[in-house]
């Protein structure tokens, strides 16, 4: 897709414009082309994922020490932009989720043992909280983990989860006291899954988006863990744990919402000036200029916002209000912005061949993983 650059977001410097330029023709060259079948096979070849850790596009925010690229959020930001831009999506916003985990919990030892690898592309990780009977509810998960020696013994299930199918990596999130009631008997325990006796996953569930990425169902029954893999090393942190790193995550969201919004509004005002109707082109008609030029707005105000909230991350000043604000107000805005974009193009517009049809079809998970939106707005009243 061809792109209309508007502005450049403040906290874009000299190595991150650099780095931009690296993502993009990585991208161009080596994902798109083959964005139709990941579709109708649900996810890439693991090679795909191997070339994007030797591009340096993956844990780009985690320090060289560990394998990463050493960078900052400006550098993740920039993957996560070039990616939503191109209706890219296959995991590589959980795997770097998970590795933020790891960076803020795991121990010394486990962090030189899994995060060289996931940078590789050759681990994958994925995170598993939602359960059939509990998603924004999560303090009413029942996956169990009960303590046998130098063991855990997990036994449950999980959905909806990107990257399982082929993660060596999960972080599961359990109870390990039934008797607390509520979010201190939860603890977030790590899977190493390669030939784990009684870990299972189901076959790719089908969605309406983001089909390059596979979602699948998980199950334990009687998995045995080593007990250092409990994450953080202390039983019932793991409700916290997931409140102090889903910020990271709902800002991940925010940086692809604004990205696909913008490009959603370059590429219909490039086609309504290409098509014509009632001899003349469409952008002629002034509720064409006038929806494109709301949408252009929006967009524009959501870049604001984002930039303040990437350089407040940057500064470790973004408070958790704020992003959940972002998640809520920048996904809305890109739903509302790529329908109005659909409907400019007409009946090409819900042509699955056409980009604008699967930014709609993809845009719609945003408002409902990492925290629903009606959630978010829960988080945002708190603070009043
Ligand atoms: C494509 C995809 C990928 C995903 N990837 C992952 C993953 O990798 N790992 C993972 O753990 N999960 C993942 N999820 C799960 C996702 O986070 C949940 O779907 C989400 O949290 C909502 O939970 P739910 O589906 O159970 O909906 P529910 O919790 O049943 O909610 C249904 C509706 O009720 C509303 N609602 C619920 N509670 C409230 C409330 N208190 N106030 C107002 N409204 C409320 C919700 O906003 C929603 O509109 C994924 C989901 C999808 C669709």
């Amino acid at each position: 897709m061809h792109r209309d650059v508007i502005f450049e977001s403040p906290w874009v410097k000299d190595d991150v414009r650099l780095f931009r330029e690296n993502v993009r023709a990585f991208v161009a060259r080596e994902l798109v082309p083959h964005q139709a079948r990941w579709r109708a096979q649900h996810g890439p070849e693991l090679e795909a994922w191997t070339k994007a850790g030797t591009a340096g596009l993956l844990l780009v925010d985690v320090p060289e020490d560990y394998g990463g690229g050493g960078g900052t959020f400006a550098h993740e930001a920039v993957v996560l932009d070039e990616l939503a831009r191109n209706c890219v999506y296959f995991g590589t916003q959980v795997h770097t989720t998970v590795a933020h985990y790891l960076l803020a919990y795991a121990t010394e030892e486990q962090k030189r043992r899994w995060l060289p690898p996931m940078a590789r592309g050759e681990l994958l990780g994925a995170i598993a909280m939602t359960e059939p009977h509990a998603g924004s509810d999560l303090q009413a998960i029942k996956t169990s983990a009960r303590r046998e020696g130098a063991h855990y013994i997990l036994n449950g299930s999980k959905t909806f989860i990107t990257n399982g199918a082929h993660a060596g990596l999960v972080i599961v999130a359990a109870k390990t006291n039934p008797k607390v009631i509520g979010m201190r008997g939860t603890s977030l325990i790590v899977l190493e899954t390669a030939g784990l006796p009684g870990y299972r996953t189901g076959r790719p569930l089908e969605k309406l988006g983001m089909q390059g990425q596979a979602t699948v169902e998980m199950f334990f029954d009687e998995v045995r863990v080593p007990a250092a893999n409990l994450l953080g090393g202390v039983e019932g942190r793991g409700f916290a744990q997931m409140m102090e790193q889903l910020p990271y995550e709902r800002l991940q969201i925010a940086v692809g919402a604004v990205a696909v919004a913008e490009e959603a509004v370059a590429i219909t005002a490039r086609y309504v000036k290409e098509r014509n109707a009632f001899g003349k082109p469409l952008f002629d008609l002034q509720n064409t200029r006038f929806k494109l030029a709301e949408c252009r707005t929006r967009a524009q105000v959501g870049r604001v916002f984002l930039d303040s909230c990437i350089e407040r991350l940057l500064a470790g000043q973004l408070d958790d209000t704020s992003t959940a604000m972002a998640k809520y107000w920048l996904t809305e805005s890109q739903n509302q912005i790529v329908d109005e974009c659909l409907q400019l193009h007409g009946g090409y517009g819900y042509m699955t061949e056409y980009p604008i049809a699967r930014m709609w079809a993809d845009a719609r998970v945003q408002r409902i993983y990492a925290g629903s939106n009606e959630i978010m707005k829960e988080l945002i009243a708190w603070s009043l």
